[in-house]
């Protein structure tokens, strides 16, 4: 289990993140929602470790995850992040002795996602969708009990989406938490088992569908519709 507590972020004088309080159940899917600029990433940025909180704290199973000295996290960032001078199939080799993964899931994972055919390109020489599919993979690939996806489904086609959304619910089946970012509220809807909604760095509210649409007075019951009635109930506090 995941908890953020009391989580606070400065940039500069500009207050990203204020106070912010959350917790992740273990063999979930978590959809992170927000405006543009409501701090999704930020947040992402501080349980994956890439930014320190400036107060409060993050604790994987009551342990601070700073403290920890193995943290089993993989990240999928909003941007690809990859050996530009190796190609892709280089680069994979490389990550997998990293990682020590079985060399097999390359090819597993590459034909699944449909990036094998690339492999002797340079990861820069593909188009945005499949420098997507190939960070889907590199995450993969290594041995994870928690996975954090910021915007994962950006640019991958129908076909592709729905490959991943089936990855992560036997993930999730196997025992794997999933926390993910996404402006994608129809197919969020689809696959997280609770929410956390964000405007403006504050938490507005938290909790599976049924939950949310309780607390709010919306008298439509999709995700956008709870998200956006809620934000205007709770969003300026
Ligand atoms: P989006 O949906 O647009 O990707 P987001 O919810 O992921 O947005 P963040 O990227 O976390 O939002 O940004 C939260 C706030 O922090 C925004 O106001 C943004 O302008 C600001 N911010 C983010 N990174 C920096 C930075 N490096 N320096 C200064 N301000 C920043």
């Amino acid at each position: 289990m995941i908890e953020v507590k009391n989580l606070s972020k400065y940039y500069g004088e500009f207050q990203a993140l204020k106070n912010i309080s959350f917790s992740i159940k273990k063999s979930s899917i978590v959809g992170l929602i927000g405006s543009n600029g409501a701090g999704k990433t930020t947040i992402i940025k501080n349980v994956v470790k890439l930014l320190e909180p400036d107060s409060g704290e993050i604790l994987l199973d009551g342990k601070n995850i700073s403290k920890l000295s193995e943290y089993p996290v993989s990240y999928i960032p909003d941007e690809p992040v990859y050996f530009e001078e190796l190609t892709l199939y280089e680069n994979l080799l490389f990550l997998c002795k990293i990682y020590k993964s079985d060399k097999n899931k390359i090819l597993e994972l590459s034909d699944r996602f449909k990036i094998s055919e690339y492999f002797n390109n340079f990861p820069s020489q593909l188009s945005k969708g499949n420098q997507q599919k190939m960070m889907i993979v590199f995450s993969i690939l290594r041995g994870f009990d928690l996975l954090i996806a910021d915007e994962p489904f950006n640019g991958l086609d129908p076909e592709q989406i729905n490959e991943f959304k089936n990855l992560l619910i036997s993930l999730r089946d196997e025992g794997k938490t999933i926390l993910l970012s996404t402006h994608m509220l129809d197919l969020a809807e689809t696959i997280c088992d609770s929410f956390i909604f964000i405007n403006r760095g504050m938490l507005v509210a938290e909790g599976t569908k049924k939950e949310l649409l309780d607390l709010s007075k919306s008298s439509k019951n999709s995700l956008e519709s709870i998200f956006i009635d809620l934000v205007n109930q709770r969003g300026h506090i």
